[in-house]
């Protein structure tokens, strides 16, 4: 494994990420994912803002 030397180091903003809110407990995360389920209480009842 010797990949130094490449092109510059991608970093975690090359994502896009996401605000959801949770609506079963209002808990709201970022998530760079499309669909999730709330960290909290593990609902999928959750809303992009
Ligand atoms: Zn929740």
């Amino acid at each position: 494994m010797c990949s130094i030397g490449g092109p510059a180091n991608l970093t975690i903003d090359e994502l896009t990420w996401y605000k959801y809110r949770c609506t079963k407990c209002g808990h709201v995360y970022k998530s760079t994912g499309k669909k999730s389920v709330c960290p909290r209480c593990r609902s999928e009842d959750i809303e992009k803002v």
